[in-house]
């Protein structure tokens, strides 16, 4: 039995209990040497990957193990909820935007001084003056202007027409067919306040199509999410980590790819030509930089300037879409304002492929920033800002289309 020797005074049951207790003991005994944190020297070959991060290195751990560690503290702690954090935060704003940026534009949701200034109010005007014909014996003017009013509670919000004193106005153009019988009848309210609703309708643009919108969120929380993951369990074992990187990687082609798609899609929706031609562009370019990623070769330790110069290659060629939309609509503050967005994005992530590829600071102080503040914790941090970053020039797109369409 194991090499455990029974001794003749001992009975059966005995003997097999102290095998059990032997065994348990040296079961934890080796979790707890295999569970140690180590120095890069005693690294295997795939784990070795920044030689200026010396220790509190976690090798060849037991899954459940490396999934535990979350909640201690090694040099990958810092690395895992940075986009851990990163991951939750999109979370939220994918499930706030689904449910805060309306189905329907309705006046609430808009900037008024915006829906007045691309408003037809002459429109509105001459609509309400064929439409709703000369009424004179309205009875109850107050009524029905209380009624209006919880029809349609935004047009007191709209200085032009209530400047135009909507209810006289409405008052002295009621329709023909209400010229007899009770004008504060429910029912004949309520008929004319949904006329008045439908005269302000084409205004009420339908919003824009949020896919592309709700593709790039889909990217960041799959890149965020695929990253965490691969700095968690990497470490687990060579062929996990080889799978591990590959998904990291096809999270970050992915976040870039998808970045593209609302800037593109929203600037150039009505010249389908160009808006066929980048977002193609981008997604060939992002499936042929997942393909390049599986070469076992990619994740070596001296391609890490060629995996910083192809993500950041593929997120640069961006500027030709942003170029061409400030060329287009330069006249289009909106269009000014994401550029903007865009710049600062581009900044972000530029800076986080540069302490990437530099590995600054620890280059400077081996050793020294091993649990904090070593170069990835940096680049992380500036990838979720430059995520959120173009998330917010998103918006600033959703609100431009919603107004104007096409
Ligand atoms: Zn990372």
């Amino acid at each position: 039995m194991g090499g455990i020797p029974q001794t003749s005074a001992e009975s059966k049951e005995k003997f097999e209990e102290r095998v059990l207790i032997t065994k348990q003991g040296k079961k934890r005994l080796w979790k707890k040497v295999k569970c140690q944190l180590i120095e890069y020297h005693s690294l295997p070959g795939f784990l070795r990957d920044n030689e200026f991060i010396r220790g509190h290195y976690r090798s060849e751990w037991p899954l459940k193990q490396a999934i535990l560690s979350i909640f201690e503290i090694h040099n990958e702690t810092f690395n895992v909820w940075t986009h851990l954090i990163g991951f939750f935060l999109f979370l939220f704003l994918t499930i706030y935007t689904a449910m805060k940026v309306p189905k329907v534009v309705d006046l609430h949701s808009l900037y008024l001084p915006d829906v007045l200034r691309r408003a037809d109010l002459h429109k509105v005007h001459a609509g309400l003056l064929t439409c709703l014909p000369s009424l004179p014996n309205m009875s109850d003017l107050n009524k029905f202007r209380q009624d209006l009013k919880t029809s349609l509670p935004s047009m007191e919000m709209l200085p032009s027409l209530s400047g135009w004193h909507i209810v006289e106005l409405l008052s002295n153009c009621l329709p023909e067919r209400f010229a007899s019988g009770n004008y504060t009848d429910v029912c004949v309210l309520r008929s004319v306040t949904d006329e008045v609703a439908n005269l302000i309708a084409p205004l009420m643009r339908r919003p824009i199509t949020r896919w592309p919108f709700f593709a790039f969120l889909g990217g960041a929380m799959f890149c965020l999410s695929a990253s965490s993951a691969c700095h968690l369990l990497s470490c687990h074992s060579e062929r996990l980590s080889y799978i591990m990187l590959r998904v990291d990687y096809a999270g970050i082609a992915a976040l870039i790819s998808t970045s593209f798609y609302p800037p593109v899609y929203y600037s150039f929706m009505c010249y389908p030509f160009f808006c066929k031609l980048y977002l193609g562009f981008i997604t060939l370019l992002g499936i042929i930089t997942i393909l390049v990623s599986l070469i076992p070769i990619f994740q070596q330790p001296e391609f890490r300037t060629l995996r910083a110069v192809l993500f950041s290659g593929m997120a640069m060629s961006g500027i030709f879409p942003i170029l061409h939309k400030l060329v287009i609509f330069w006249h289009q503050p909106e269009a000014i304002h994401t550029a903007g967005y865009e710049m600062l994005m581009g900044a972000f992530y530029g800076m986080g492929a540069l302490v990437y590829a530099t590995r600054v600071p620890e280059r400077w102080m081996p050793g020294k920033f091993d649990i904090a503040g070593h170069s990835h914790q940096l680049f992380h941090i500036l990838v979720v800002a430059g995520a959120y970053t173009h998330y917010r020039a998103g918006l600033v797109y959703l609100r431009w289309r919603d107004l104007e369409g096409c």
